[in-house]
């Protein structure tokens, strides 16, 4: 499933030719749900190693256009990890503190540190997106921008950092049904701006922006991941197995007890 997902480094994602529908061989809900249960499980304890041997940390990048299902895969995906060992950072428009540095001066201060995973809800690539989409800076500076992130991946990688990249992938149609939900309920109203309907009508454009810009960023190191994100438990299940499947060629290893400890008795 995850070579599947996975854009090869070089080359471009061609989202059109993707299924955001798509159902990687998943019958259906329930045994989404099932196959999800165990994945949650394994997480868990291998978050826990993780943070024991406090060597290495792991990056998740979700982005996405509005209600591909960031805050939802959040929610279900991570329900197993410890909250003490892991941050999520939901990336807004930059604050005046923010624009008064580099951009990517508040991505830096938001990663992992050692033995932690991190998850960015909307990340530094909005510097390229959002900033190329609502025009923010000309074209010379975001133009740029996919170089110096490669590079500061790279920085992360080298540094010990696993860095998984995903894009929830959703259709247009499925993006209207979830919008106008949001209209219709009192309890999802307030997640929703006049921004977010303004870009439902620049669908297209703005998955032209996405192609660019993953395929331009998508490297050895840090690649990215196409995830179809119409049905919430394919999306689950998938960036899950992406999650365990880092976690699992870390091999995060336990530290052996301290001397004395390993023969203790307790009195
Ligand atoms: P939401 O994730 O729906 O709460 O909305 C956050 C908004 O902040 C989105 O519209 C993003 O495009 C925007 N945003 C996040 N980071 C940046 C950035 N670096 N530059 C411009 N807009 C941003
Ligand atoms: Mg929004």
């Amino acid at each position: 499933m995850i070579s599947k997902l996975r854009v090869e480094p070089g080359s471009a994602p061609q989202l059109a030719r993707r299924d955001p529908a798509g159902r990687l061989d998943i019958p259906g809900k329930e045994e989404g749900k099932a196959l999800l249960q165990p994945l949650v499980a394994e997480l868990g304890v291998l978050q826990n190693r993780l943070a024991a041997e406090a060597a290495r940390s792991v990056l998740l990048i979700l982005q996405g256009l509005d209600a591909s299902g960031k805050d939802g895969t959040i929610r279900n995906v991570l329900t197993g990890i410890n909250p003490q060992c892991c941050r999520v950072v939901a990336f807004k428009e930059p604050t005046s503190t923010d624009l008064a540095h580099d951009y990517l001066w508040r991505v830096h201060a938001a990663c992992p540190a050692r033995g932690e995973i991190a998850i960015f809800n909307r990340s530094h690539y909005e510097d390229v997106v959002a900033v190329r989409a609502h025009r923010l800076q000309p074209a010379k500076v975001w133009r740029r921008r996919p170089q110096h992130i490669c590079a500061f991946e790279r920085l992360l990688s080298d540094e010990g950092t696993t860095i998984v990249k995903v894009f929830l992938h959703v259709s247009q149609n499925e993006q209207r049904r979830r919008l106008q939900e949001r209209l219709d309920d009192p309890e999802k109203g307030w997640k929703l701006r006049q921004s977010d309907l303004d870009d439902h009508a620049r669908y297209d454009e703005l998955m032209a922006i996405y192609e660019d810009t993953i395929g331009a960023t998508s490297t050895k190191w840090a690649p990215w991941h196409i995830v179809p994100a119409d049905h919430n438990w394919v999306r689950n299940v998938a960036v899950a197995r992406l999650l365990v499947d880092a976690l699992r060629r870390l091999d995060p290893t336990l530290p052996p007890r301290p001397p004395g400890i390993a023969d203790a008795k307790l009195a």
